[in-house]
């Protein structure tokens, strides 16, 4: 589904990416753990073009988004290619990034409705759905500040779906929530699990990930030091992934 080779990244003289190959097959659930400021984030924004990437190539279902010029300049496809590739992904980030001044109906309604020019009454029951399966049908009409985070995580979550994507990217879901709500949006991303929605997960919940995981992979300093199957890399005797776990017990 997801083919990343060579992805290299630089910020100012920083190499950020060094050298990033993963590939991501349908259905599969993976997780990314790393130390803060490994690059995690960076790797979701290059996979999902957010950023630009300096080298390497980007593949979705044999739809190429970038690739590697001779001179080193990574150029990206034609704007029909691109459209195309959009459609492939959903993104959930740390901080919901909601839009305030709609309700949570029209957040969620927003981009199939101008994005996709879908049916509206289509669209609403829909929207509905998904608010029923995050457990918010009361909520349809609330605004973002009356939320609490948790639920304004899985409004995010239920706004990501309504792309209908065929991958969901998570950047650190639960990390801005208190412990209590942390739960309540880890449940969510479980119920997606059963639905066998592709799923890759940045996240410090390490026994979520654990569980959670068809795969893992744990970076360090721009480089993919090691994946594998959970048991594989929470029992691995590497010495970085093992300092890396001691420090979540
Ligand atoms: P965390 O677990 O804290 O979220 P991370 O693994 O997601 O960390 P990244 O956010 O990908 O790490 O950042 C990797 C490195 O790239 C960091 O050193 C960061 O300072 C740097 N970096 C990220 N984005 C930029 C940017 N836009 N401009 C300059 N440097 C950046
Ligand atoms: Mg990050």
């Amino acid at each position: 589904l997801l083919e990343m080779n060579h992805v290299r990244k630089s910020f100012n003289s920083q190499e950020v990416l060094k050298d990033i190959s993963l590939s991501v097959k349908e259905g599969e659930i993976v997780s990314i753990i790393g130390p803060s400021g490994s690059g995690k984030s960076t790797l979701l924004r290059c996979a999902t073009m957010l950023e630009q990437m300096d080298g390497g190539e980007l593949i979705y279902l044999k739809e190429k988004a970038a690739w590697n010029e001779a001179d080193g300049v990574s150029t990206y496809a034609d704007k029909e290619t691109l459209k195309k590739i959009q459609k492939h992904y959903g993104l959930v980030f740390q901080n919901f990034h909601l839009f305030p001044h709609m309700s949570v109906l029209q957040n969620i309604m927003d981009a199939p409705l101008h994005v996709q020019k879908r049916n509206k009454e289509e669209v609403h029951e829909e929207a509905m759905k998904l608010l029923k399966k995050m457990g918010l049908e009361d909520k349809a009409k609330a605004y973002p500040c009356q939320l609490s985070g948790g639920q304004s995580q899985r409004v995010a979550i239920a706004r990501a779906l309504a792309l209908n994507p065929k991958i969901l990217f998570f950047d650190e879901p639960t990390s801005a929530l208190d412990p209590e709500l942390t739960g309540e949006v880890l449940k969510v991303i479980r119920s997606l699990a059963d639905l066998q929605i592709t799923m890759v997960i940045v996240t410090h919940e390490m026994a979520f990930a654990r569980d959670i995981s068809d795969r893992v992979i744990f970076m360090a300093d721009g480089i993919i030091v090691e994946e594998g199957t959970p048991e594989e890399v929470f029992s691995s005797s590497n010495v970085r992934t093992q300092s890396f776990l001691g420090r979540y017990g």
